[in-house]
């Protein structure tokens, strides 16, 4: 083995960020999406990248890619990414967290992400995985379209609902339903009301009611997924979450927000937020019932035991090895974080030729660190809405959120970046 072929299940963020650390060792390697093709698929809404993954994704991509500022949700809008948390009892105070020269923080909206990763990769589309044969030192991935590909390392990349997850524990599986219910809108604002948004907080923001109890605990995220390129325009969306008891324990079992109409979906989260501000709920209230996402779905978690995941040519990143709930912002930055370390192992086998139990060594490292972090970040993430019932920090891009007077935004007046 002279340098090793590496085959990259799933070209989302961890999969493509591996991909270009490969590119840029000069390890060969080949990227299988089960998309038809780069535009066959919304690629979700915005992530926050900050702490270690920002600065990797600063200091460790090939230079030909570009700053990654580019894929700012808030461009062309000249404003910095701000969280803000307010409380249906007090919604004239806010507390929150706002990216300044020492806190660097990308609020990125997925698809620009996905367009900068992308760059420079030939992504292999329409090749959904099926299954995985390992044979001597070899590892061949077969796709739905009956044909194959054959490498000496396969990485599962392709998420939550990993097909080499399965394969590595012989066809069982370990992802669970989180007892979180969560339906989702969208909608596209002008004017008055993108500068309203824009005023209850730049990038995002969570309404919660500290008087509910822990297990009636809901809230609102309301967040902007980007801006038109005139900077007229801001494409929110908003997430209605809260702590769901009768979530199925079953993750083959589909939760009443799967198969609800819009209607249903619409009519809910309008009850669930009818005694809200005005202010505080008029996202909610202007997205209108056909603009509710179907068919919903239901967040799932992923935490691996370290000795369910032997160190062997058949690897794990991102979601498909740790899935957790989104309140901390953490599972793409924990994505990006192992798809840098991956990229490092695999180019200390190729520079050492490691084999055998040099070989295992590294992988078994690899695999070790991934899910202490993996486990870290599900474990503060996933208790965070419970926790607003009680004496909760609000804590996001890796901080946690102090005092920040309302600060009204007329858009008229935001500069817009050339
Ligand atoms: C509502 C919500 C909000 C979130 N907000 C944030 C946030 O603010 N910050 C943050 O850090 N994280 C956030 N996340 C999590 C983040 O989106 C994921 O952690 C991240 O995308 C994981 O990257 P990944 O590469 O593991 O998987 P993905 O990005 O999901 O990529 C998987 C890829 O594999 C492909 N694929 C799937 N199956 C197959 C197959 N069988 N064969 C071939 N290809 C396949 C898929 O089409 C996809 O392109 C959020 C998640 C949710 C649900």
């Amino acid at each position: 083995m002279s340098s090793p072929h590496v085959l990259i299940i799933g070209a989302g963020m961890s999969g493509l960020t591996l991909a270009q650390q490969l590119r840029q060792k000069n390890i060969p390697f080949t990227v299988f999406e089960r998309d038809v093709n780069r535009n066959a698929r919304g690629q979700g809404w915005a992530l926050s990248l900050f702490g270690e993954a920002f600065d990797l994704m600063k200091s460790s991509m090939p230079s030909d890619l570009g700053p990654v500022e580019q894929t700012s949700h808030l461009l062309p809008l000249n404003l910095p990414p701000q969280f803000s948390f307010y409380d249906i009892t007090r919604p004239d105070f806010r507390v929150g967290v706002v990216a300044d020269d020492n806190l660097h923080v990308i609020r990125a909206n997925r698809h620009r992400m996905r367009d900068w990763l992308m760059q420079g990769i030939d992504v292999k589309f329409n090749k959904r995985l099926t299954r995985i044969e390992e044979h001597n030192d070899k590892v061949t991935a077969y796709f739905e379209d009956g044909t194959s590909a054959t490498g000496d390392f396969v990485v599962g990349a392709e998420g939550t609902r990993s097909a080499v997850r399965r394969h590595i524990l012989k066809g069982q599986d370990v992802m669970k339903p989180l007892p979180i219910g969560s339906i989702f809108g969208e909608i596209e604002l002008t004017g008055e009301k993108f500068s309203e948004q824009l005023t209850l907080s730049h990038s995002n923001y969570i309404v919660m009611d500290p008087r509910l109890a822990t297990k009636d605990q809901t809230a609102i995220f309301c967040a902007l997924n980007r801006v038109s390129p005139d900077g007229k325009t801001g494409h929110y969306y908003f997430i209605l979450l809260w702590v769901d008891q009768d979530a199925p324990k079953d993750a083959s079992k589909k939760r009443w927000t799967e198969l609800a109409s819009q209607e249903e979906l619409a009519a809910f989260a309008r009850e669930r937020t009818r005694g809200y501000p005005e202010k505080l709920r008029k996202l909610v209230d202007q997205i209108p019932t056909e603009r509710y996402n179907t068919p919903g779905f239901q967040l799932q978690g992923v935490e691996l035991e370290p000795e369910q995941l032997p160190a062997g040519r058949v690897l794990l990143i991102g979601d498909a090895a740790h899935s957790m709930a989104p309140f901390r912002a953490l599972a793409a930055n924990t994505a990006f974080v192992d798809s840098f370390r991956l990229g490092d192992v695999l180019a200390r086998v190729r520079d050492t030729q490691a084999s055998g139990d040099q070989l295992k060594d590294l992988v078994s490292g690899f695999n070790a660190d991934m899910l202490v972090r993996g486990k870290l970040a599900s474990s503060v993430s996933n208790g965070v809405l419970e926790a607003y019932g009680e004496e909760a920090k609000f804590i996001t891009f890796g901080r946690e959120a102090g005092p920040m007077p309302p600060k009204p935004i007329v858009l008229s007046d935001v500069g817009v970046v050339a």
